[in-house]
C-alpha cells in the first residue's frame, strides 16, 4: 500500500484529498505548514508527496527544494493555485515531478496520482514506439522502420527521460540533472543542440518535430 504525504494548510482541501486518496487504497497522512512538511517528508519512508504552493512558515517552492537538496527523491505533484506558478513550478530548478492547478478535478488528480506511482513500478518499460520508431529500453538500441539508429549515450539518456515523462514539460535543468555527469557544468545552449542532434535523428521533419517539442521559455515536451 503505497504512503502519500499531503502538505497543505487549507483543511477542506486536505480532508477532500484524505477521503479521495484513502477510498483508492493509499494510505494517507497530511501536514498543514512548510516546515512540518519538510520535516515529515525527510524523515518518513513515502512514495508520493502532494505539496501546496502557498504554505505557512515556508512556501512549497522551498519545500520542494530543500527536500531534493537533502537527496529524497520522492516523487512530488505541486498544488499551484495559479496558472502562473505552474509554469513556475517547471521552470525552475525544484526537482518537482508534475503539478496540478486549483481547483482540482478529483478524479484528475486521482488519475495522476495513479500515473506517478504506476512509473515506479514499472521500472523499466521495455520497448516503447512511437510513429516508425521503436525504442528498445533493455537493450538500449533504438531503430526507425527496423534499422538500427545510431544515438549517442547521452541522446538515449535523454530520449529516455523524455519518454518516461511524455506529455509533461521537463525543463533543461531537469535534464541536465538526468542525463549529464553530476557537477558537469552544462549550458542550456548545449542541451538545446543535443536535442537538435535526437531530433535529426529520431524526427521524419526534425525542423518540424511531431515529437519532440519544444516549450519555450520552459524546456522540452515529448509527445508520443
Ligand atoms: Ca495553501
Amino acid at each position: 500500500m503505497a504512503r502519500i504525504l499531503i502538505v497543505e494548510d487549507e483543511a477542506d482541501i486536505a480532508l477532500g484529498l484524505v477521503d479521495d486518496l484513502t477510498r483508492e487504497g493509499y494510505q494517507v497522512e497530511t501536514a498543514a505548514t512548510g516546515p512540518e512538511g519538510l520535516k515529515r517528508a525527510r524523515g518518513e519512508a513515502w512514495e508520493l508527496i502532494l505539496l501546496d504552493v502557498m504554505l505557512p512558515g515556508m512556501d512549497g517552492f522551498d519545500v520542494c527544494r530543500e527536500l531534493r537538496r537533502a537527496r529524497v527523491r520522492t516523487p512530488v505533484i505541486m498544488l499551484t493555485a495559479r496558472a502562473h506558478d505552474a509554469e513556475k513550478v517547471m521552470g525552475l530548478e525544484l526537482g518537482a515531478d508534475d503539478y496540478v492547478t486549483k481547483p482540482f478535478n478529483p478524479r484528475e488528480l486521482r488519475a495522476r496520482v495513479k500515473a506517478m506511482l504506476r512509473r515506479l513500478d514499472d521500472g523499466s518499460p521495455g520497448v516503447y514506439c512511437f510513429g516508425s520508431v521503436e525504442v528498445d529500453f533493455d537493450r538500449a538500441e533504438v531503430r526507425c522502420g527496423g534499422t538500427p539508429i545510431d544515438l549517442t549515450a547521452l541522446e538515449f539518456r535523454l530520449l529516455r527521460v523524455l519518454i518516461e515523462r511524455r506529455g509533461r514539460v521537463l525543463s533543461r535543468a531537469q535534464l541536465i540533472e538526468v542525463a549529464w555527469e553530476p557537477a558537469t557544468h552544462v549550458s542550456d545552449r548545449v542541451v538545446d543542440t543535443h536535442i537538435l542532434h535526437l531530433r535529426q535523428k529520431i524526427e521524419r521533419e526534425p525542423s518540424r518535430p511531431q515529437y519532440l517539442h519544444g516549450v519555450r521559455g520552459i524546456g522540452y515536451r515529448f509527445d508520443g
